[in-house]
Parts: structure tokens; sequence; C-alpha cells
């Protein structure tokens, strides 16, 4: 390690500037956020850093730099386009040992200005020790990407109460675990969705209630998407890799399982090869168990929970059971699909409506009201419609749309196995047969299935 991260207070402590351009504003800038007295000496300054310094009740001195103005500074910096000054002044403070930082010169630095993550107070600092600056720059962006813009707040709400933790668990152990439990938990994430006083009122009686009063568990209920790992969304992703059981069935990808803890559990509840799914009224209990059993649990559905995906049912329990809960929506199969395949649901001149539909049958057929089905100028969607297929299609035609209705079966959508075949009503059933289709697939009905020859653009 070439060097040593540390945090500066400046709070009210007086640095110098020696030079007066813009490199010597963009510093200045970072100074003045810190709290520092910033003074300049330069020969000429420009008027933005005047006032910059002047507002932090900083001198400027017009003239030549001399030793005299770094005594008694608790930072230098030099920002000068003159390599000799710039290195005068580095050995200047080197001698006095006084921290130096020379802008664009590591070698000549004492302390160099990272690349900064600011969630006051958190903040994180990225540093390539001067080699790459702009690579510190990229991860920084990373970061900040991956780094919940509420957790400066967080950390906020956790400063207002440390000293009351102390008083409560004595042991540092007894608060790590304390603390552990909080950041992780339902008081976290209430943060999060942005609730800060319902979080500080949890803290509040978390801190007064006996530890088994409280339930520690919580369930995600989590739309994975439609296949494509790339198409979850970012809480969806943070949770998975914070969920200590993870509930999934045959629709998540392989893929996207693999983006949960590593040491996390995994369960199965889809159809086994036996064909029996773990019924519906099981996973709710195995929920409501695992969540008081203290656990972070992920129920992990394809594309959207509330659509098609029984997540209202799943989380009806746990409400009943006070159990802490979130849903985190995920892109439904109707939009990764039709957008992967070229075919927009709406357009102003074909489609001024879309419906999404379930195509399951109930004893061999299928109970939807037909005849608001037929109006042309809606889009209809057809969720789990592979196995009535011909009935769809044959219903379709009896109530009067008319047979050369383009239709398009997906199968697989936005994975690297999509599948997409374009027919009509009269002829799609056997064409399905032909091509031997398999789950899961979803039917896109109307005219706006024409567009696809003009707007395909993902398959290869
Ligand atoms: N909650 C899910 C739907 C669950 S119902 C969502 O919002 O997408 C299951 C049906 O979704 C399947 O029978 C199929 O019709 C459809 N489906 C889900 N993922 C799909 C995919 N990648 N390609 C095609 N159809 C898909």
């Amino acid at each position: 390690m070439d060097f040593l991260p540390l945090y500066f207070q400046l709070q009210g402590k007086p640095c110098v500037m020696v030079g007066g351009g813009t490199i010597a504003l963009r510093k200045a800038i970072l100074l003045q956020k810190s709290g520092a007295i910033i003074n300049i000496v330069a020969r000429k300054v420009l008027p933005e850093l005047r006032q910059l310094a002047e507002s932090t009740e900083g001198t400027i001195r017009i003239g030549d730099y001399s030793v005299a103005d770094i005594e008694g500074m608790f930072l230098v910096v030099a920002a000068t386009d003159d390599e000799a000054l710039n290195k005068q002044v580095s050995d200047d403070a080197h001698q006095r040992q006084l921290p130096v930082n020379v802008v664009d010169s590591p070698e000549l630095c004492s302390v160099i200005l990272p690349a900064i993550i600011d969630r006051s107070p958190l903040v994180i600092a990225v540093s390539s020790g001067g080699k790459s600056p702009v690579l510190a720059r990229m991860l920084r962006s990373k970061i900040e990407s991956l780094v919940p813009a509420a957790y400066g707040r967080l950390a906020n709400l956790v400063g207002g109460f440390r000293d009351k933790v102390k008083l409560s668990y004595k042991t540092v152990d007894e608060r790590k675990n304390f603390w552990e439990e909080v950041l992780n938990g339902p008081i976290a994430e209430m943060v999060f969705a942005g609730k800060d006083t319902v979080a500080n009122q949890m803290l509040s009686q978390r801190l007064d209630a006996e530890p088994a009063e409280m339930i520690k568990g919580e369930v995600y209920l989590v739309g994975a998407g439609p296949g494509d790992p790339d198409l979850l969304t970012f809480r969806a992703l943070r949770l998975m890799q914070k969920a200590d059981v993870v509930l999934y069935d045959r629709l998540v990808a392989d893929q996207i399982i693999e983006l949960t803890r590593r040491d996390a559990e995994r369960i199965y509840v889809g159809k086994k090869r036996s064909n029996h799914a773990v019924p519906q009224e099981d996973i709710n209990q195995m929920l409501v168990k695992l969540a008081k059993e203290g656990k972070r649990v992920l129920r992990l559905k394809g594309g959207d929970p509330f659509i098609f995906g029984r997540g209202g049912e799943e989380i009806e329990q746990l409400a009943s059971h006070n159990i802490p809960f979130q849903v985190v929506p995920g892109v439904t199969a109707a939009s990764g699909c039709s957008t992967y395949a070229g075919i927009p649901l709406t357009h102003r001149d074909y489609a001024q409506s879309v419906r999404f539909i379930t195509g399951h049958l109930k004893n061999g057929t299928a109970d939807l009201p037909w005849d608001e089905l037929v109006h042309t100028n809606q889009t209809l969607v057809f969720y789990m419609g592979l196995v009535g297929l011909p009935i769809i299609c044959q219903k379709l035609i009896e109530y009067g749309r008319n047979p050369e209705t383009p239709i398009a079966l997906i199968q697989q959508g936005t994975t690297e196995q999509q599948r997409v075949l374009v027919s009509n009503l009269r002829e799609m059933p056997a064409t399905a047969v032909k091509e031997q289709v398999r789950a899961p697939t979803l039917l896109i009905i109307g005219e706006i299935v024409t567009l696809r020859e003009k707007l395909a653009w993902f398959e290869h």
C-alpha cells in the first residue's frame, strides 16, 4: 500500500493553496465542502476562487510564494503550472512535516485527494495512488450506482442512537450484533423506502423491547423479470444479495439464481419432474415459518410478482402474522417479450389498449369474456396460453375476430434461447405443434404483430 487512507477533520482549520487558476479552484471546492479555511497565494486569482476563499474567511495574497505562507497550516496544496515552484512548495512542506498535495504530481505528494462518493456522513474514497485517476473515477461511478442514496440518511439515523445503544449493550460484540441486525433488517429498509420517521420509531422500540419480542425476519417478494438478468432492478439485486434463504420457481433463470448470496439456502418450490409444484398454501406457510425463525427470506418470482404471480396471496399471510415484507416490481413477460420481439403493445395506428389475459384452462376450457376480446384496436397478451392455444384461437374466430389476425408466439423471451413464431389465428395452432414449441411461451395477438418485420432487433 503506497498510501494509507485517512479522513481529515478540517472544519475551521487553515489550509493554503498555492495557485489561483482552474485546477486550484477544483481542489478549493472540495476543501470548502469539508469546512476548511482556504488561504490563497498566487500572482493571479480567478474571481470565483477569490469568492470561494473569502466565503471560508480565508485570506488572499497576490504575489510570489514564500515559505512563510505554509507555516502553521494544516494542509498545503500546490496547484500551479510551474513545476519548479510546485517542487519548492512540496520540499518546504516535507521539511516541516506538513501534509502536502501537489496536483497531478503524486511523487511530490505526502497526501493525495481520492475520488469520492459523498453520502455524508458516509464518505467512500477511491484512490489509485495517483497511478490512474480515470480508473479511480470509473470505479467511483460503479460504486455510486451500488450504494443507495439513502445510506447517508441511514448513517445519520444510526449516529443519533449510538450513545443510547452503548448504554444498553455493554460489550463490543453485543453492539456489533445489534447494529448488524438493524442495518440489515426492516429498520434500514424503512429508511430506503423514505420512511425515516417510522424507522426512527422502530429503532426506539427495538431498543426498549426484549430481544425475544422481536421478529427479526422479513420477506422480500421480488420480481426477477422474464429471463435476461440485465432486466433486474437495482433493488431486486440488492435484496437478492442480502437474503439468507431463497425460494424460487421454474420461471427464474439459473443465471439469476446465481446472483443471490453464495451462502444463501436455495429452496426450489416449482414443479418437480413428477409435475407437482409445492402447493401455494405450503409456500405461504413456509415464508411465515422462515421469517419467524429470524431469516431474511427472498421469494423470487418470474416477471412481476403482482401479474399472474399470486404474490398477493403470499403477502396476505405475512401481513396477518405481522411479518415485515416488501414487494419489488419486475419486468413482466408481456413487456419483456414484446420488447425483445420487436412488437410494441400499443401504437397510435393499431392498438389503443392492451389486455393481459390468463390462458390457463379450467376443466379443459377457458372461461373468458370472448365478446370483449374481439375488438380490433386492442392488443391481447395471453400468459400461460400454450396448452389452450387451439381453444383461444378457435374462440376468437368464433366470436368474430378475423381468422387472418396476426399472432406471435414467443418462447423463452428475452433469453439467448428466445424464439418467435408469427402466424395468424387460423394457422397458429398447427404451426406451434409442427415447431415443437415448449413453455414458457407468451402469445401476442393483434395487427400490431406485423410491426415486427421492421422492428425486430434482438435475435441473432
Ligand atoms: N409473474 C409473471 C407471470 C407468471 S405466469 C410475469 O409477470 O411475467 C407464467 C407465464 O408467464 C408463462 O406461462 C408464460 O406465458 C409467461 N412467461 C413468463 N416468462 C416468460 C418468458 N421468458 N417467455 C415467454 N413467456 C413467459
